[in-house]
């Protein structure tokens, strides 16, 4: 099935599944993982949570405000971690799509 999603210009072309994560947003484009869902109130279409960043690209805004938290350090770290593993990030590209890019 063929779909149509947008993306920044800027971002990377998508890796290959199992290499490594490089912020190309391809997968949180398309439909939100368990934790998008929640927070995007939606099963799909692009994650509301989803944030790019000139420097770096595409970024899990789950996590961005996770590792901003106020309070003590621990806990940033606590909160990070949890949501680094609720969507499986640093486990490499998990997204088996196959992009063409549209000229
Ligand atoms: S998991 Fe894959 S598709 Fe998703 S942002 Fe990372 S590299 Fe891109
Ligand atoms: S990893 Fe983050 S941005 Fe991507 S779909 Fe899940 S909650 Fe949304």
């Amino acid at each position: 099935m063929r779909r149509t999603i947008e993306i920044h210009p800027a971002a990377p072309p998508k890796p290959p599944l199992g290499e490594p994560c490089n912020g190309c947003g391809v997968c949180c484009a398309s439909e939100p993982c368990p934790v998008g869902v929640l927070v995007s109130r939606r099963r799909h279409g692009a994650c509301a949570a989803l944030v790019w960043e000139v420097q770096g690209g595409y970024r899990c805004g789950v996590l961005v405000r996770a590792r901003r938290l106020r309070g003590p350090a621990w806990l940033r770290r606590v909160a990070a971690r949890l949501a680094s593993r609720l969507i499986a990030a640093g486990q490499g590209c998990d997204c088996d799509y196959e992009v063409e890019p549209r000229h």
